[in-house]
């Protein structure tokens, strides 16, 4: 291989992605100095949050926690309206980032990849676009989510629908009109859920298809008062410690107590205050034992089964939307204010699809065996192919004939969620085993600065490939696999097992040990001389292809 060869590269970084993970990527990548460009799908950024414009889509994190933390101008400068932002405020907001760090330029939309393939001679990947758009890249970051790919159920008919048929994660660009329209929701995940109480009042009719209830609590949204941003801007410092150490990557003060510590008319006290806490704090907030004590999670599902009982007028709904078999936090729990309460309105009905499945979907509506409702437009609320559906789809092939598309079929095998043994200078922050089931951006977060990290001493060092070792993916994934039946979503039937895509092998697809298993393992190998043989020496002039000076491509 040639000195040239060795150097023959249009851009040091390719980030793959310009949603929240991968405009952090880019950001991350020129200020370190690498050359760096992005390619996005979407003709525009945001990601998740740019597919996701079905009405009252909004975060169930709080906006501040959400959004970026390395920039205290930028936390400065954007004013969150909401303590949960929605969907246009999200979007506009990566906006800024964009152009506020000048990233804009780097970036490339309607750019799908259809293959990343290592030329494992040259020692760079060379990535194609659906538009025959080929770039060469020493190091690859795939920031292309756990959730972007959509899920359509398999339903017979689904394609002959003569309405509007939409999918939540695909929404229209143009806003739908639901005005006196008779629509169909399948699915009552976040999605469905929020979707619900967001159209209710202005459609003629609108029917939710529940196959598995869930524990459904509300969001408690509020304004962001002045109060508490001022408080959030002058604690800024405090708020990145919280938010970069706490195990679920939220600001929520935890109880501090267990559940034997308080009497039962104390527990009962207690779970009226955490009703009315805002959004994960439900989890976050609650006893130490609510996840791990099955007698206190049962007595919660007692108190949130009466809730719902209080709420739904027809006591036949009420006990439908009543999760039977799984326990509170086991399903990853939507936080929605006035789901519920939708169920009261004349115009709104609940199908339970384990009494009344779907036969099929025609021209004009759903058949069920309870019979056939016409509607002008079924929302799938379906969820996503989670995890590894985007790697998967993208054409990804390594050393020694690694194809992703096939060598995954058995579930995802990873070290620290964001990389592969046979996937040189390969990175996938947010993919399989990425979250911990906390705040997903500060997951990811931990995983980019790692990554970075490291690509900054690969510089330093002469180091021109960065693999983990097999002996390294096996410790991680004996990890994963030991601690995932103690993970506190562990639910079988859940997208967090690949249940929701019919035919998908079920493998838990979160990283069960969390943020202090992620940091153990990652420091065990950044502490260790060469990053105990993840790295190989430049074959080249040492350190030739880390220079911005000595790549042959522009960052266009
Ligand atoms: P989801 O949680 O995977 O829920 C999918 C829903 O579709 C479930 O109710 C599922 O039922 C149902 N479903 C799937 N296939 C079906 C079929 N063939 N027939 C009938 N029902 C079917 O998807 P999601 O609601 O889009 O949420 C996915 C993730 O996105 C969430 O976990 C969250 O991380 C994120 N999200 C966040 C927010 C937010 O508030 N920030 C909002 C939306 C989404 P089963 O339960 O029976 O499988």
């Amino acid at each position: 291989m040639s000195a040239e060869s060795h150097n023959d590269v249009d851009v040091e970084v390719l980030v793959i992605g310009a949603g929240v993970v991968g405009i952090y990527a880019l950001y991350r990548a020129i200020d370190a100095g690498f050359t760096a460009q992005a390619l996005e799908a979407g003709d525009g950024v945001g990601g998740v949050w740019y597919w996701n414009r079905y009405p009252a889509a909004r975060f169930d994190s709080e906006s501040y926690t959400y959004g970026y933390i390395f920039s205290k101008e930028l936390f400065d400068e954007w004013r969150w309206k909401e303590e949960f932002a929605t969907q246009p405020e999200i979007e506009s907001y990566l906006n800024f980032v964009v152009d506020r760090f000048g990233l804009r330029s780097s970036i490339r939309t309607g750019q799908r990849v259809v293959s990343a393939a290592f030329d494992d001679d040259a020692g760079h990947w060379v990535v194609t676009t659906g538009t025959g758009d080929v770039v060469r890249a020493r190091w690859v970051i795939s920031a292309t989510g756990g959730l972007s790919v959509p899920h359509y159920p398999e339903i017979d008919g689904l394609e002959t629908f003569e309405g509007e048929g939409h999918h939540t994660g695909a929404w229209p660009h143009t806003p739908i009109d639901f005005t006196g329209k008779r629509v169909a929701i399948i699915g009552n995940g976040p999605s469905g859920a929020q979707l619900l109480p967001a159209i209710v009042d202005v459609v003629e009719q609108v029917d939710l298809y529940q196959r598995t209830p869930t524990w459904t609590t509300p969001l408690n949204n509020a304004p962001l008062s002045d109060e508490r941003f001022t408080w959030l801007q002058q604690n800024f410092d405090e708020v990145v410690r919280i938010l970069s150490t706490s195990p679920s990557g939220f600001l929520h003060t935890p109880a501090g107590k267990f559940s034997t510590d308080d009497t039962p008319e104390e527990r009962r006290e207690f779970y009226e205050k955490i009703w009315t806490s805002p959004g994960f704090a439900k989890l976050t907030a609650n006893y130490y034992d609510m996840t791990t004590n099955r007698e206190v999670n049962l007595e919660f599902c007692e108190f949130l089964a009466e809730k719902i009982r209080g709420i739904v007028d027809d006591p036949v709904t009420a006990e439908r939307l009543i999760p039977k078999d799984h326990l509170f936090g086991a399903k990853r729990p939507p936080f929605v204010s006035g789901y519920f309460e939708s169920f009261n309105k004349p115009n709104a009905s609940l199908i339970a699809l384990r009494e009344t499945p779907i036969l099929r979907i025609d021209a004009t509506g759903i058949e069920t065996t309870e019979g056939h409702r016409d509607y002008d437009i079924i929302a799938y609320a379906t969820g996503f192919d989670f995890g590894t559906g985007a790697l998967t789809r993208m054409g990804v092939t390594g050393r020694e004939g690694l194809d992703l598309s096939t060598d995954w079929e058995d579930g995802p095998t990873d070290f620290g969620g964001f990389s592969a043994h046979l996937l040189p200078n390969f990175f996938f922050p947010g993919g399989p085993h990425g979250a911990g089931g906390g705040n997903y951006p500060r997951y990811s977060q931990d995983q980019i600065d790692w990554i970075f990290d490291t690509l900054d001493y690969a510089r330093s060092n002469g180091y021109d490939r960065f693999e983990p070792t097999a002996a390294q993916q096996e410790a991680w994934m004996t990890m994963i696999e030991t601690l995932a039946p103690r993970s506190i979503f562990s639910a079988e039937h859940s997208h967090y097992y690949g249940a929701n895509v019919e035919g998908k092998v079920r493998k838990f697809l979160l990283n069960p040990g969390g943020r202090a298993k992620l940091h153990e393992m990652l420091d065990e190998v950044s502490s260790t001389a060469d990053y105990g043989g993840a790295f190989t020496p430049a074959r080249e002039i040492v350190a030739a292809g880390f220079t911005t000076e000595s790549t042959s491509g522009d960052a266009r």
